[in-house]
């Protein structure tokens, strides 16, 4: 495509400008800013001292590798009757410098297997309506320290973007009688945004994709919740993270992920949105919710396919 295109989400009433023409090619993109201090790192194994451990994985030699703290500086505490909640950081290893691309996919299951233990341990915490797992990473991400790292987030509130998802869920199931997820996988299977697949994942970047290089990956099997993915599954998502991360980091793009559950544990199809951050948002953005992304999903597709070598596959 070379005009711009105004798109319409798969099922949601969500809306972007798709405007290639401005499109930057990826080593355009100004790498994200360092933002290493020089300060004391308080991840690093030698400075880790009094913190509550929530999780822990003693890796490969009897010292953690994967640990789960509470975060000390939050926002939210289970004390605290007017923000109530919990926040937790995982530190994904106990080495300072590498990206979560950089990992074995052993360690990366590691990663998944702490983030299920802490989903399933603050959703049934008294009051807790959501919980949200994310990660930041680089600087205009919003990470503030660069050991690699993600968070966990109970709320007391179920926040309105999660809502309107799950409701937007709803209505399809209802209209169509099929989960709109497993139909996007049948509708992209094909096309030319789909990154890569396997017998368990499913990687594309969507068709009105928010943000540029945005990348989805979709479980093959309907489930409802990151604790049903089987080891199998888990491994694919190592994959995928390495390609679609490894892509992102050898480009210098900051991204955040997110890993959508059901809500209430209702219907749902879980599945893990990558939304990298080369550009900052301006007033059509913030006044309206109307994204101008300046990367077609179908660029974006095929620089991470040039990635993994699919680039002479005859359907691209
Ligand atoms: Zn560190
Ligand atoms: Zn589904």
């Amino acid at each position: 495509m070379s005009k711009p295109e105004i798109r319409k989400d798969y099922f949601k009433d969500d809306y972007v400008i798709i405007a290639p023409n401005r499109a930057k090619r990826p080593f355009e993109v100004k790498a994200a800013t360092t933002i290493e201090t020089g300060k004391i790192c308080h991840f690093c194994p030698e400075n880790f001292h009094g913190e509550t451990i929530t999780y822990q994985d003693n890796g490969y030699n009897g010292e953690w590798e994967i640990v789960s703290v509470i975060n000390k500086f939050a926002a939210l505490t289970p004390t605290n009757v007017s923000a109530y909640g919990q926040t937790e950081v995982i530190i994904e290893t106990r080495r300072h410098g590498m990206d979560i691309n950089d990992f074995s996919i052993d360690h990366i299951v590691r990663v998944i297997n702490a983030y299920i233990d802490r989903y399933t341990a603050l959703k049934s915490m008294d009051g807790i309506k959501h919980v949200i797992i994310f990660k930041n990473e680089g600087g205009k991400a919003g990470a503030s320290v660069t050991h690699t790292h993600s968070q966990v987030y109970a709320l007391p509130i179920l926040p309105i973007k999660i809502e309107n998802e799950a409701r937007a869920f709803g209505k399809y199931r209802l209209e169509h009688t099929t989960c709109p997820y497993c139909d996007i996988i049948a509708l992209e299977s094909e096309r030319p945004r789909v990154i890569w697949q396997d017998e368990n994942l499913f990687v594309l970047s969507p068709y009105a994709s928010d943000s540029p290089y945005g990348a989805w990956l979709i479980p093959k099997r309907h489930i409802r919740l990151i604790s049903e993915l089987t080891h199998s599954e888990k491994e694919s998502i190592g994959k995928a993270m390495r390609i679609v991360l490894g892509t992102l980091d050898k480009y210098g793009i900051a991204y955040n992920y997110f890993i959508e559950n059901a809500v209430y544990d209702e219907d749902y199809h879980m599945h893990i949105k990558i939304a990298p951050r080369p550009n900052t948002w301006a007033g059509l953005e913030l006044g309206t919710g109307v994204i101008i992304n300046p990367i077609s999903p179908e660029y974006a597709a095929r620089i991470y396919r040039d990635h993994v070598l699919i680039r002479d596959d005859p359907r691209f």
